[in-house]
């Protein structure tokens, strides 16, 4: 699509959405009181993939989930700011990462195992990076599996590496370990909508 034909689609989407906010899918109730404080409870780190919108995924609202995205739903610094904040500032006790069935960054990164021989900006480097150390021990701790097998445990792998690290960040790790705030990795299935837990608890 041109990009103008794209933010032709943009505007007309926001002028839709403008319109009535009793419409489903809208706030609800007047925007003067929806530009109050927000009280998320829950955050989400998910992948920036457009087939997992996480409120969509957990049918919630807005004001209800704090969610930060990009590709692969790596855990790097400006993401753990961002979490940090939503725990800290926000009063956020639960952090769900989670991962999906079919995702790219995952895909490429598992790709480049082999051959890396096609050259990736440093930006773009800097994910493949975050997933390329899970990647790589999955491969070795189960040499036989076959590429869609290696795809679902790298992605599930990279959902508790970057669950882990927000547990060992600084500014997390204390209310970690005293268990005022649980870290749980997931994986959204796009085949069947599901969403399976892979933390402490296992809910
Ligand atoms: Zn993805």
């Amino acid at each position: 699509m041109a990009p103008a034909a794209a933010l032709a689609r943009l505007r007309a989407g926001n002028r839709r959405f403008t319109a009535d906010p009793e419409r489903p899918g809208s706030p609800g109730g007047s925007w003067s009181r929806r530009a109050g404080a927000q009280a998320p409870f829950a955050a989400v780190l998910g992948c920036a993939d457009s087939r997992v919108p996480v409120e969509r995924v957990f049918d919630q609202g807005f004001g209800e989930l704090f969610v930060v995205r990009v590709a692969g739903n790596i855990a790097g610094p400006s993401q753990i700011g961002s979490l940090e904040y939503g725990v800290r500032q926000l009063g956020i006790r639960l952090v769900v990462v989670l991962g999906h069935s079919g995702c790219g960054a995952v895909d490429a990164t598992v790709a480049r195992l082999d051959d890396a021989s096609q050259p990736l900006s440093s930006e773009l480097m800097s994910i493949v990076d975050e997933i390329h150390a899970v990647a790589l021990k999955e491969r070795e701790a189960a040499p036989d599996a076959g590429s869609e097998e290696l795809l679902r445990g790298v992605v599930r792998r990279n959902a508790e590496a970057a669950a882990a690290r927000l547990r060992g960040a600084a500014g997390l790790e204390p209310l970690v370990s005293d268990g005022q705030v649980l870290v749980t990795p997931a994986v959204y299935a796009l085949e069947t909508g599901v969403v399976e837990y892979y933390g402490p608890d296992r809910a």
